[in-house]
């Protein structure tokens, strides 16, 4: 900064003494009691019924129940030769049949005789192990068991081994993964209860801005929040609107703002601090969205805005963010993806923390909880944390390196390299 700029008293750099404005900076809250009045004001979406194929990410919002025995029927783990286990050691024995899977057995196996079998095949009758292919001779119309070790049950999955008609295969609250999906395919679960996925609008503002796909005139700055917010929605599963760039003035953001009060959530960004054309908390207030906090003690992101709009079953969670793209990274990250957490059903959802030793040194100076971009490396001596060199709230370039958030709760210290620091994983 300039040597004239430290010196004119902040209330002048905004031009307008009036608006030598801290009040909200006083109040401002910490980021536990900003995620507590979040988990407060969110409540979980609607329960809807998803196509299995589109569940995937969503939370289940019932116990889902098998319709059947897994397996169906006792099968085969291997490829060999179904015998009776008493009876099948070290002999040879009569082939009866070949059972590959998907065929029903049509003869019962004795002391004498063995059903070639492939894997995944109903065992027949009589049978009660499987000697595996690589343990046999075949001839043809006998077979050499070659092994003398066999014991009842050997190679077989039994019915109804991995759950029983009527058991819960994925208990509600959990969050579906291909795997999920798996057992969710093999109980017949297709239609899926989940909590519905939110649908968020996403308003640039600022007269500075110009779409990405137009060169910024002299003053001018592309809007790289609106798309990089856009995204992170569409990342953290809920349904983006992008509804572009807002000028600063009171009629443009009413058109717009009412027109984001449709959806489940609105995220401004910009005009949410003490600058004359911050005129986002205004129109909010004036358009009846309730302030729930203004100001969280954590940098960058301390301006951030958060309020609800409407009652019980049409509650609305609307988010102004600081314009600096680093500053609504951050926001977004540990508050807007807790709220919208919330909404898809993650009951006690948290930022992905973690703990890691410094590879370098961090220099803290912040009365706030800061949160600075850093480089995460795993090797087997261990997770370091490299702290990366960036120019405050506007560079996202150096962002875009990182993969982490150091967390440093708020003081004054230089860390030096291995000092162990928390994270959090973006
Ligand atoms: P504001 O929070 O509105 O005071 O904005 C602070 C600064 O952030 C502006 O002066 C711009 O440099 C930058 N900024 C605001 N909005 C955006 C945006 N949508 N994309 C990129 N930079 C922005
Ligand atoms: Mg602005």
């Amino acid at each position: 900064m300039a040597a004239w700029k430290r010196c004119v008293p902040r209330a002048l750099l905004f031009g307008n003494t009036v608006r030598f404005h801290t009040g909200w900076l006083l109040d401002m809250i910490s980021l536990a009691e900003a995620l507590r009045c979040i988990g407060e004001t969110i409540r979980p979406a609607p329960i809807i019924e998803t196509p299995l194929a589109d569940a995937c990410g969503r939370v289940l919002a019932r116990d889902a129940l098998s319709d059947i025995d897994s397996p169906p029927y006792d099968k085969s783990l291997v490829d060999g030769y179904a015998v009776v286990a008493q009876s099948g050691a070290a002999r040879t024995l009569r082939v009866l049949e070949e059972i590959t899977a998907g065929r029903l057995p049509r003869v019962a196996v004795d002391t004498g005789s063995a059903s070639r079998i492939m894997t995944g095949a109903a065992i027949p009758r009589g049978a009660d192990a499987v000697v595996m292919k690589e343990d046999t001779e075949d001839h043809g119309q006998t077979v050499r068991i070659g092994t003398s070790h066999i014991l009842p049950g050997q190679n077989i999955l039994c019915r109804a081994t991995s759950f029983a008609a009527g058991q819960t295969v994925v208990a509600a609250g959990r969050t579906i993964r291909p795997l999920e999906v798996g057992i969710l395919a093999e109980a017949g679960v297709t239609r899926v209860p989940v909590h519905a996925a939110a649908d968020v609008s996403i308003i640039a503002t600022g007269n500075e801005l110009v779409a990405a796909d137009t060169a910024p005139g002299p003053g001018r700055l592309r809007n790289s929040n609106g798309p990089m917010l856009t995204s992170a929605v569409r990342a953290a599963g809920a349904v983006a609107h992008d509804l572009g760039i807002v000028r600063d003035t009171m009629s443009e953001l009413r058109e717009a703002v009412a027109r984001g009060l449709r959806s489940d959530f609105l995220i401004l960004s910009g005009g949410v601090s003490v600058g004359v054309l911050d005129l986002v908390p205004r129109v909010l207030s004036e358009l009846g969205v309730r302030e729930i906090f203004h100001g969280v003690r954590i940098k960058p992101g301390k301006p951030v805005w958060f309020g609800r709009h409407g009652e019980s079953d049409r509650r609305i969670g609307v988010f102004g963010l600081p314009g600096n793209p680093v500053s609504s990274f951050v926001g977004f990250e540990l508050l807007v993806r807790a709220a919208l957490a919330r909404f898809h059903g993650h009951h006690d959802w948290q930022p992905t923390m973690a703990s890691a030793c410094l590879a370098g040194p961090l220099d803290h100076h912040a009365r706030r909880d800061a949160f600075y971009p850093a480089r995460l490396r795993d090797s087997a001596d261990g997770r370091t944390a490299e702290p990366l060199p960036w120019r405050g709230s506007a560079d996202l370039a150096a962002l875009t390196h990182a993969n982490a958030l150091i967390h440093v709760p708020p003081g004054n210290e230089t860390f030096s390299d291995g000092h162990r620091v928390d994270i959090v994983i973006i």
